[in-house]
């Protein structure tokens, strides 16, 4: 089965050809992602406008360079996955409009797929993860646990009351003078710095469950931010190395404990083959991903963290998804509507997490 995906529902226009012969390991023949970055730098954030017409614009093109890549013409095509929601609507819309006109043209199945849920498979992509697996989602917009039981099924343990981590190190590098995007850079500065100069709050650590905050962490290096100034006159460089640092290890902390908890609940599942993966920009963090995997290896499980191309947004996560979604026996016609929210485990209500 040879199934083309279309991503459209943020700032990056993406087509992605996966094909999988019977059960052999799905295989990428392309990933084409168009990132919009210098289109929205002036604004400071994505302007939704732009973003809709970008991604109109470059769908096609993007469609085109993935059948070049892969060798391919339409006509191998078996069927087309396109990101259905969670986004923004208007990409999302361009995105659905482009994948309807290619199925009524070409006469192949349409299959809607969840943005999330293609973040959230993308560890059976690349390493034939078994069901249920574990899930720690944590990039610039989200931060979640979950437990993938299948291809539409997943139970959400727990995430984030405010902002994700990824927005917490940006506005960490602002608020420090260093450049976007923050994760790197404040990784870097971390490294010389000592994270017990400042005792950054751990949030919600005292209370049960998965759930985490990460908005009173801002504050706080705001105000020790402020503290060194005064008494300096300034930001010296080892004052800033040492707020990275006490900045990233309650980070740090905050996901490993919270971690541990979800690997609770996950394993009184008695998975087969117990394994966390971690996806999102995060993810690429190295403090956080040796914590995660000493946390693991305390627990027999395994740990994986997909190459970073395939944690930030893409049209291969999509196209395997819509892969599993349509072997599945699921599909979609003309009426699939682009949904701007869509929670992951709506799918699953008789799996909603418990919290505990
Ligand atoms: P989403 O796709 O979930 O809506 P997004 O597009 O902002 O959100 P990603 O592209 O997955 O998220 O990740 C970007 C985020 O990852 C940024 O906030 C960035 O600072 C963060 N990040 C990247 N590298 C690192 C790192 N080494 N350490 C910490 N954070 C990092
Ligand atoms: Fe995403």
């Amino acid at each position: 089965l040879t199934i083309l995906g279309l991503e459209s529902s943020c700032d990056d226009t993406a087509a992605a050809i996966v094909r999988q012969s019977g059960d052999k390991p799905p295989e990428i023949l392309a990933s084409i992602v168009h990132g919009q970055n210098e289109l929205h730098s002036a604004f400071g954030g994505v302007v939704p406008e732009i973003a809709a017409r970008a991604h109109a614009e470059k769908l096609d093109y993007s469609v085109e360079e993935a059948l070049t890549t892969s060798g391919l013409t339409l006509a191998e095509i078996d069927a087309i996955a396109v990101t259905a929601g969670p986004g923004l609507i208007g990409g999302v819309l361009s995105g659905v409009m482009c994948a309807k006109g290619l199925s009524a043209g070409l006469n192949i199945p349409l299959v809607g797929v969840n943005h999330l849920a293609g973040h959230a498979l993308t560890p059976r992509l690349t390493d034939q993860a078994t069901y249920p697996y574990l899930m720690l989602l944590v990039s610039g917009g989200h931060c979640q646990f979950l437990i993938a039981h299948g291809p539409e099924r997943f139970s959400r343990l727990g995430g984030t009351i405010d902002d994700a981590p990824g927005e917490a190190f940006d506005k960490t590098a602002r608020l420090l003078g260093l450049p976007q995007p923050g994760g790197p850079s404040v990784q870097a500065e971390a490294k010389y710095g000592d994270p017990k100069a400042h005792r950054f709050p751990r949030p919600l650590l005292d209370r049960p469950g998965c759930n985490m905050s990460f908005s009173g962490l801002k504050t706080a290096l705001l105000r020790a931010r402020d503290a060194v100034m005064a008494e300096h006159g300034g930001l010296p460089k080892q004052a800033r190395a040492d707020l990275c640092a006490g900045f990233q290890a309650a980070v740090v902390d905050v996901l490993a404990e919270k971690t541990r908890r979800a690997l609770e609940v996950y394993l009184a599942d008695t998975p087969s083959k117990p394994l966390l993966a971690v996806a999102g920009g995060v993810a690429a963090n190295t403090a956080i991903r040796a914590r995660l995997e000493t946390v693991c290896a305390d627990h027999s499980v395994t740990f994986t963290a997909p190459p970073l191309a395939l944690c930030t947004d893409n049209a291969a996560m999509i196209a395997y998804a819509g892969l599993e979604r349509f072997r599945s026996g699921a599909q979609d016609d003309m009426t699939l509507s682009a949904r701007p929210r869509w929670p992951l485990d709506k799918t699953a209500p008789a799996l909603l997490g418990s919290g505990k």
